[in-house]
């Protein structure tokens, strides 16, 4: 059965499907003759020869006629009535036997026919494969990781039971395709997963946990999942998955930290040990309009601002760079140096008010994250979350701008636009910018193709569902130990190699090289880092660097750093 559906979907395909188009219109065309011709009988009849037929009958005497069965038992007696039965039969053989055979055979039969021959799906990896990522289940964040992995080189192959997505994506996108049921054994190991640098399961949690235990049957090989419902990790842990990323609650907290606007440590996206790395916001702070150097955020506090973010666009800052209110600093730090600019600024997190609009499970785990801080917030969804009881929604579209208004839209200093519908988050984007201009504007992007439009909109940040998940499977991969702080930039570490032993930063010409910038120095006996060493820094062996960059640029320094 399941066979007959895949080979009935060929026939809804491309040029198929076009082809289909024309057998309908031909099919018409031909019920429109026999109709015609029906009525043209009924008439001659009466009028030649003085014989009533009904319809029913007319249709059956054209059909016999046409398809040459002429049973004989209504015939014609008149020279006008054989010469119209005869064209009748003419058209019937030129339409009916000659030009529909032979439609159906070109059109469809023969290009069915080539394509069964010519592709055969791949059966399996080819022999002496090692290092490749088996990909189970293809959605936009395995999608996003395929392009990142394709930018590596590194080998990859996706598994699939679907013989008609296996020649889309081997026919129409190029890729390698192993076509079979990845959580049966015969089929994992013709993905030579023993010698794969690893399984990615994400196919939901039932068939994950299946795909997991089969790969442990076979071998050790790394097994990452990614899940919806945080509570399901222990069960794919227990089924013997090495990581399993909680993507949507991930998503909560990237989206909260970076809706708050008040409190300092209530920005902080990630720690390197001491170090703290988080996001400013300046609006509403005293170094508005302030040029970098003047703003002596560093003689007052400790931080080191070490980019800025202006809608989506990263830059690392100069002594002049100035602080515009749209601005979002990233500053590096200890906790002490946040807590003195909180000091500073007299921000305190409670002060704060945050919108979530939208209590999925991103939403919710958004609110989670702003309790623990804690900031206080306003959820608003069209429907109740029935998978929460911790917190109270108001209920409404929120396309309503009384619901809005009573959500305290004009309040509010951040808002977190996180529904499943992208044309919705744009619209929320437009309609708050509008309603209150000051807001900071966090937004979700279901899919990648809208972040810019959700820029554009008004959103301050945009958070990407695909491209946050993808880094984080891209870092697993890479075994690195990075923070990821939007497309194109993130916060790692590297080991300072024995060539540069005795070197200052200068002379080893880091920046140069690499592109990246030192952020900071660890040495493992030292308890505080060194935050933004000078370049007369001498390194040593012992030491870490935290460097900031893309991820072209820590390719680089993998590259040249030895
Ligand atoms: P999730 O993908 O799990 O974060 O869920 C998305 C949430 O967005 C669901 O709870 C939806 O009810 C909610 N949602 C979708 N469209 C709207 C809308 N127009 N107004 C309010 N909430 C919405
Ligand atoms: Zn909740």
């Amino acid at each position: 059965m399941k066979t007959i559906a895949v080979e009935l979907a060929y026939f809804l395909r491309g040029r198929a499907r076009q082809n289909l188009k024309v057998l309908v219109l031909y099919c018409s065309f031909l019920l429109a003759i026999i109709i015609l011709y029906a009525f043209l009988f009924q008439y001659l009849m009466l009028r030649l020869e003085g014989r009533e037929f009904s319809i029913i009958a007319s249709i059956y005497w054209v059909i016999t006629v046409m398809t040459t069965l002429g049973f004989g038992d209504i015939t014609f007696h008149s020279d006008p009535g054989y010469l119209f039965a005869n064209l009748v039969t003419i058209s019937g053989v030129v339409f009916l036997l000659i030009l529909l055979p032979f439609g159906m055979v070109s059109l469809f039969l023969a290009p069915w026919i080539e394509n069964r021959m010519r592709y055969r799906p791949t059966k399996g990896v080819p022999a002496g494969t090692s290092g490749h990522v088996v990909i189970c289940g293809l959605d936009p964040v395995t999608r996003t990781l395929i392009r990142k992995l394709q930018a590596h080189g590194i080998p990859f192959f996706i598994a699939t039971p679907l013989y008609e997505e296996a020649i889309r994506l081997e026919e129409d996108e190029g890729m390698q395709v192993v076509f079979g049921d990845p959580s049966e054994a015969e089929v994992l190991q013709k993905l030579r997963v023993e010698t794969a640098r690893c399984v990615i399961a994400n196919l939901g949690v039932t068939e994950d946990i299946n795909i997991i235990l089969t790969v442990r049957s076979l071998c050790d090989t790394q097994i990452i999942t990614l899940v919806d419902e945080p509570e399901h990790a222990q069960f794919l842990r227990l089924a013997g998955a090495n990581q399993v990323i909680p993507l949507k609650k991930i998503l909560g907290r990237y989206l909260a930290t970076r809706a708050t606007t008040q409190g300092a440590l209530a920005h902080v996206l990630d720690s390197f040990g001491k170090l703290l790395i988080a996001e400013l916001p300046v609006h509403g702070t005293l170094f508005v309009g302030k040029r970098l150097a003047d703003a002596r955020i560093r003689e007052q506090t400790g931080l080191a601002v070490v980019g800025v973010w202006g809608r989506g666009s990263f830059a690392i800052p100069d002594r002049d760079t100035v602080l515009a209110d749209d601005t979002v600093m990233v500053v590096v730090g200890t906790r002490e140096h946040l807590e003195a600019l909180e000091r500073l600024t007299g921000e305190k997190a409670e002060e704060d008010l945050v919108l979530i609009i939208g209590h999925g499970r991103i939403g919710c785990s958004a609110a989670t994250f702003l309790d623990s801080r804690p900031v206080p917030y306003i959820l608003v969804d069209r429907a109740t979350n029935p998978d929460c009881s911790e917190h109270i929604a108001v209920i409404g579209d929120a396309t309503s701008r009384t619901i809005l208004e009573g959500a305290a839209i004009d309040q509010a200093k951040g808002l977190i636009v996180t529904t499943n519908d992208d044309g919705a988050n744009i619209f929320f984007t437009l309609a708050c910018r509008r309603l209150n201009p000051h807001i900071r504007i966090v937004a979700r992007a279901n899919r990648e193709e809208n972040v810019d439009q959700l820029y554009a909109a008004g959103a301050d940040f945009v958070v990407s569902n695909a491209s946050v998940g993808a880094n984080i499977l891209m870092n697993i991969l890479e075994n690195k130990e990075s923070i990821f702080l939007s497309e194109g930039m993130q916060v790692f570490r590297y080991p300072v190699p024995a060539s540069m032993d005795g070197e200052t930063i200068a002379t080893a010409r880091i920046r140069t090289l690499t592109g990246s910038t030192v952020i900071a120095l660890e040495r493992s006996e030292q308890k505080e880092p060194t935050i933004l060493p000078t370049p007369d820094a001498v390194l040593s062996q012992d030491m870490t660097l935290i460097l900031i960059g893309s991820p072209e640029q820590e390719a680089r320094c993998r590259e040249k750093l030895h």
